[in-house]
């Protein structure tokens, strides 16, 4: 799996506790959502301090860091760059210097209008310094007619389009927001004296708080001393992203009053149902497709083996590798076990297909380890229609199922012995939960929402040389794009 996660939002409120240091665990439980930079606002009732850098979050923060953060409520954020290039200045939360004393933001996800967003901003005499879809969301909001916030992130959700979990920060509040379609998960939580709010519930478990509720789809909310206060900016229209509970979740998070766990365990045993095998032993990719796998195993009858041992310790930032290393791609991350098998037919189970060059190296890796046979197995359908919403396939052209004419042609590709995808249905039937909760796009192309035809994760960036920005007004669809 090749799927880039996307970004972890995170807040507190909780007056007389170490804001800063919760915040920092909080975006460690969620390091897996983005591992480009990390960041944390905090704020003391008078003023914003905030602290930004590259790399994972235990790499961007010290104790000196976390000391420089005081006050009683935080925001943090990990980021995977969907909009913007991946460099120090777009590194989140970001800050905007309006009066009285500015506001911090954290998105979680991307939207699809934000050119136009940022033209009519611009156009009204706000300046960006950054060139992110989030700072356009900041922007929005500091520059929302009203005077109330309820009346801001009205405006907010009347005007952006596209997904956005949001976590925001003035002197005095801490805000948090949910685009109408739900597209991203966000929840409430309590901890001991205040409140938490997080991507994802397994941050919670960590630091001890306990999980509230849900922000609903087209809900802000507003936390100070004096409470919760909940608003219903905009009407939903329920569109999440169903690649939560097949990939980006952690498996220990509850969505919508779901463990992911099972629910990836569901998923392998619909596979196996679907696309049987005949087969000596099941193996999952790590970490993507190993609770799958024990699903496949447990409903077909083959037994399931560790046939990759994972190094856990290659980070994107961390280790840049020359050419040579870089074509072994692969190997850097798995290894795999010639003694488990050796002679064997050998099921794969992983959770996605995405541009087809990390599978072919897998199946290579499985066949020069002795395997005789390799069958691959995908918990989704095939991946056909680019993601608009924050995930990082931009166009259909550079996805395999989306160029190539049929299954068929991807096994070659991939050098397989059979390759086999989860229906639409079957993973639905898997998830446990109604159709029309979901945004099923990269895998039908029918977009919850008008998209634009293309997007390029650069479109906000300057251009070089010169400061013109590259503002591509693309035209909008709503409708599947022809195949090919
Ligand atoms: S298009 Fe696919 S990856 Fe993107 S939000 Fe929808 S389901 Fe998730």
């Amino acid at each position: 799996m090749t799927l880039r996660e996307y970004c972890g939002v995170f807040g507190v409120f909780a007056p007389g506790e170490d804001v800063a240091r919760l915040t920092f665990y909080g975006l460690y439980a969620l390091q897996h959502r983005g591992q480009e930079s990390a960041g944390i606002a905090s704020a003391n009732g008078r003023r914003l301090y905030v602290r930004t850098g590259m790399g994972l979050v235990s790499q961007v923060f010290d104790e000196e860091d976390l000391s420089y953060l005081p006050g009683h409520m935080a925001i943090g954020h990990t980021r995977y760059s969907t909009t913007g290039c991946s460099g120090a200045e777009n590194a989140q939360p970001c800050l905007v210097e309006v009066e009285p004393g500015g506001l911090a933001l954290g998105h979680n996800g991307n939207i699809v209008n934000a050119a136009v967003l940022r033209a009519d901003l611009e156009e009204q005499g706000v300046t960006f310094s950054t060139g992110t879809d989030s700072e356009v969301i900041a922007q929005l909001l500091v520059h929302a007619p009203g005077t109330t916030w309820q009346e801001r992130w009205h405006e907010v959700m009347r005007r952006a389009k596209g997904a956005y979990s949001l976590v925001a920060l003035t002197p005095s509040e801490l805000m948090a927001a949910r685009d109408p379609m739900g597209n991203r998960p966000l929840c409430l939580g309590r901890i001991d004296g205040g409140w938490v709010v997080a991507s994802e519930t397994c941050a919670f478990d960590h630091l001890g708080a306990t999980f509230v509720r849900e922000i609903e789809p087209g809900e802000a909310i507003r936390i100070t001393s004096e409470g919760v206060e909940s608003y219903q900016a905009h009407e939903p229209k329920s569109a999440f992203c169903i690649f939560e509970y097949i990939y980006f979740a952690r498996p220990d998070s509850v969505i919508d009053g779901k463990l992911v766990y099972p629910v990836r365990m569901g998923l392998g045993a619909q596979l196996a149902r679907e696309q049987p095998a005949d087969a000596d032993v099941v193996i999952g990719v790590p970490d993507s497709g190993t609770v799958a796998a024990v699903g496949y195993a447990r409903e077909s009858g083959i037994p399931l083996v560790e046939g990759f041992v994972k190094n856990r310790y290659i980070g994107r930032t961390f280790i840049q590798p020359d050419q040579r290393l870089r074509e072994v791609g692969v190997q850097l991350k798995l290894n795999p076990l010639p003694e488990l098998l050796q002679g064997r037919r050998v099921v794969v189970v992983d959770d996605s297909i995405v541009r087809g060059t990390t599978t072919p190296r897998v199946v290579a890796m499985l066949r020069k380890a002795g395997a005789k046979e390799v069958h691959m197995r995908i918990t989704a359908p095939p991946i056909v229609s680019p993601c608009f919403f924050g995930i990082d396939f931009g166009t259909r052209w550079e996805l395999i199922a989306g160029r190539m004419k049929d299954v068929e042609e991807i096994r070659q590709h991939i050098d397989a012995d059979s390759l086999g995808y989860l229906s639409v249905e079957g993973m639905l039937e898997a998830v446990g939960l109604p159709k029309d909760k979901f945004c099923l796009a990269c895998f039908t192309g029918d977009y919850p929402i008008p998209v634009p035809l293309q997007m390029d994760k650069l479109a906000l960036e300057p251009t070089i040389p010169g400061d013109r920005l590259r503002l591509e007004l693309t035209d909008t669809v709503s409708t599947t794009p022809p195949r090919p």
